[in-house]
């Protein structure tokens, strides 16, 4: 069976791995990223020993080395503008590592990556076109289309968090206006319960973080959700509402099988899954919306490991 070296690139930490064609890791190790040195050719040292450690011992049938990286990837595999990592703009990654390891090659952005994971080894496994995005400090998102990611002219594009949900909401980091990421990144989630607080309503989220307002995180809120709490309930059905003003366009759009959420902290926040369905269901082309799912990543830890190796396979 054929093998790939799946390399998951972030800020604190370089995962590698050695992966088979199913989606099966045979070694991982990780590597700190040494970002804090602010040295790309540091980062890149450290990526090379993460390769080497894949290639070990691994013999013949290596089919190439998947690179999942943060920031804008383009058609020739020169990475741009990746936020936290030194340097890491107009840098030919795909180039730099084909020519030091004669193997070919293929680097994406992390979230597409990880949605070309979840498409061949996840929860989109057997369907067609899948929308995925990560809920965290942004919210990142990729697209695979008739089984094939989904790029943009000559960039990875699919900037899904910087979509406006509304043309007069406040303003992102990125210059545009209300953006979805505004809504639904971390800290806005953490900003609706601290309100909440302000505005003197009583919630158990209070007495998870002993009146600390500061300790309030959306795991806590999660935490509050399911022990009955209103106020944490109602802060994921507004989560709910503001991505399900989102998808409704991109269902319109695109007309996918499947939607699929990731990122740690809305595990298992079943209100939020069944608020963005309802959502879609009521405001998108019903045609279109009839036989869309919203369900959660199903890759787990290692799902930025796995995704790497599975960019070797795309067809
Ligand atoms: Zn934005």
């Amino acid at each position: 069976m054929k093998r790939a070296v799946g390399i998951d690139l972030g800020g604190t930490f370089i995962k590698a791995g050695l992966t088979d064609e199913n989606g099966v890791i045979l070694k991982k190790q990780q590597f700190p990223t040494l970002a804090e040195q602010k040295s790309r050719d540091v980062v890149i040292k450290q990526m090379e020993a993460a390769v080497e450690f894949a290639l070990e011992d691994a013999g013949g049938g290596v089919a190439g080395i998947g690179i999942g990286t943060p920031g804008v990837v383009d058609d020739k595999g020169v990475v741009f503008s990746a936020p936290n990592l030194p340097g890491w703009d107009n840098l030919p990654i795909k180039k730099i590592f084909e020519e030091k390891y004669r193997l070919p090659v293929v680097v994406e952005n992390d979230v597409n990556t990880i949605t070309w994971g979840e498409f061949l080894y996840g929860a989109g496994k057997g369907y067609s076109t899948i929308i995925c995005i990560t809920l965290g400090t942004g919210l990142g998102g990729g697209i695979v289309k008739d089984g094939k990611l989904l790029r943009g002219g000559k960039y990875s594009a699919m900037e899904i968090g910087h979509i406006t949900i509304d043309y007069r909401g406040p303003r992102c980091k990125c210059g545009n206006i209300g953006c979805i990421e505004r809504f639904v990144g971390r800290d806005y989630i953490v900003e609706r319960a601290v309100k909440a607080i302000q505005d003197g309503k009583k919630t158990l989220i209070t007495e998870l973080v002993n009146g600390e307002t500061k300790e309030i995180t959306p795991k806590i809120i999660s935490e509050a959700y399911k022990q009955g709490d209103r106020v944490a309930t109602d802060i994921w059905i507004d989560v709910g509402v503001c991505l399900g003003a989102l998808f409704t366009g991109l269902v319109n759009l695109l007309n996918p099988d499947l939607i699929i959420i990731g990122g740690g902290i809305s595990r298992n926040v079943e209100i939020m899954f069944e608020t963005i369905e309802k959502k879609i269901k009521e405001q998108a082309m019903a045609k279109l919306a009839e036989k869309v799912r919203v369900i959660q990543s199903q890759l787990g830890s290692d799902a930025g490991i796995v995704s790497a190796g599975a960019l070797v396979f795309q067809k």
